[in-house]
């Protein structure tokens, strides 16, 4: 091995690069002055014999000198040099020794030949372990501890200053929410509190405006009955003026008699202060009802009217709210409609009874029907003043279907060319118990 010799003494080097500052000595004419000279950039001292050169490295006028090992063993050895150390490996190739002779020795180089070849594996190695072999003098770089310790030292340093800065953005986070959470409850205290005011004050309303309507309706009772017997004549004749006065007075009373029943039964389904009646009865029965108190309209308008209703449909709910409900449909049906065919068709659809209104009337655009169940939602139309109305009716309707008979409202229109209303109702309804305020 081509290796680095230094003093005992001296700092632990790994290799050629850690002597590039120093002062090197080396044989000269040796295939080590070579190595260094080509191989790395120092200038090498060069003594003329391996012995001067090991002295002067004992001696302190070199720091390093590279050498083989097995040469350098043997004149350590022999100079005695106790201060000498092989400090690392200078290069990795491995160098085979050899006997030289003088070629006019031919017997020499047979004798010396013969003399190798006697020699056994175990002597050989004997020989090798004396004189050839490496013994480093190991030991640590501080300047590699060092190095070690600062990159870690950094590395923990980032690691906590991460972990620092990430339990402070947390704990920033937690305030803020904790903060919001706060205020979130607080809001949501205040609202309840607000909701449970607004609900007493809607019940409230709905009761007022349910006593003040059936208060009203007493009075107006009068004034539409007393204002008949006079139009009848049976008080005496009247004169052209005071009968076309009077009968407005009559329709105008009538009007404020449906809307007031109309508010009436709105706030007391919205108070929950409604009690449903079920009854079983055949479904045929209320519509043939409804037909008959439409029929002056009907013909007044020339309007032909179908129904298609099985005579064995049964249901079991509230007869009278029911009824109401077809009657409005049908009531506008006439209302909004100038020709043609009103059909009513009514079937079983399982746990539910459905009657269909169609017309062929006005129709309503697609925007508008949005609006339809709307409460006082009317649509612009030509008939809009000629057919009167609140509308409140399909307001209502939706509030008895949904809420009242357990069911729903449906309706398809086309402007121009007619609609299509439905409810459907539970068949066999529960009746409910609450206590109602009289009407
Ligand atoms: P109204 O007392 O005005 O009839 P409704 O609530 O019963 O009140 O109806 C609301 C509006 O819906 C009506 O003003 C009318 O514009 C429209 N409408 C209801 N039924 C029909 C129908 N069969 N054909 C066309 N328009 C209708």
């Amino acid at each position: 091995h081509r290796v680095i010799l230094t003093r005992s003494d001296a700092p632990f080097i790994t290799g050629i690069k850690d002597i590039q500052n120093k002062k090197v000595g080396v044989q000269a004419g040796t295939s080590h002055e070579g190595f260094v000279k080509e191989h790395t950039s120092i200038k090498p001292i060069t003594y003329p014999t391996l012995q001067e050169g090991l002295m002067a490295l004992s001696g302190g006028q070199v720091e390093a000198f590279v050498v083989n090992i097995a040469s350098a063993s043997y004149w350590i050895r022999k100079l005695n040099l106790t201060n000498l150390k092989v400090a690392a490996q200078a290069s990795f190739e491995i160098f085979y020794l050899y006997f030289a002779v003088r070629k006019d020795f031919p017997e020499l180089l047979s004798i010396i030949n013969k003399g190798l070849n006697s020699i056994t594996q175990e002597e050989d190695q004997e020989i090798q372990r004396k004189w050839v072999s490496i013994e480093y003098k190991t030991g640590v770089d501080i300047r590699l501890i060092w190095k070690y310790v600062f990159y870690i030292s950094i590395g923990l340093f980032l690691f906590f200053s991460l972990i620092l800065f990430w339990n402070y953005r947390l704990k920033k986070e937690i305030t803020i929410r904790e903060k919001a959470e706060l205020e979130l409850e607080r809001h949501a205290h205040e609202l309840e509190k607000a909701n449970e005011q607004l609900k007493e004050l809607d019940h409230l309303k709905n009761m007022f405006i349910a006593s003040v309507s059936h208060e009203l309706r007493t009075p107006l009772n009068s004034i539409i009955g007393f204002t008949g017997i006079i139009l009848q004549g049976l008080t005496g004749e009247l004169n052209p003026k005071q009968k076309d006065q009077l009968t407005r007075v009559y329709s105008c009373a009538n009007h404020l008699l449906g809307l007031i029943t109309d508010v009436i039964d709105i706030s007391k389904i919205e108070a929950g202060r409604i009690d449903v009646y079920p009854k079983k009865f055949r479904v045929n029965e209320i519509i043939q009802e409804a037909i008959i108190s439409i029929q002056p309209q009907l013909q007044a308008k020339s309007l032909s009217l179908e129904s298609d209703v099985p005579e064995d449909l049964m249901v079991n709910t509230d007869r009278k709210r029911f009824q109401q409900c077809i009657l409005n449909y049908l009531s506008n049906a006439l209302k909004y409609s100038e020709k043609g065919t009103i059909k009513i068709v009514a079937r079983d659809v399982g746990k539910y009874v459905e009657v269909k209104i169609s017309d062929t009337g006005i129709g309503i655009s697609e925007a508008d029907v949005k609006r339809l169940f709307e409460p006082f939602e009317r649509i612009d139309s030509h008939l809009r003043v000629k057919a009167g109305g609140t509308g409140l009716g399909l307001y209502l309707t939706r509030k008895i279907a949904q809420e009242l008979l357990k069911g729903d409202i449906s309706v398809e229109s086309e402007l121009h060319k007619g609609s299509v209303f439905g409810i459907t109702v539970l068949k066999d309804i529960e009746a409910k118990n609450e206590k109602s305020i009289s009407d």
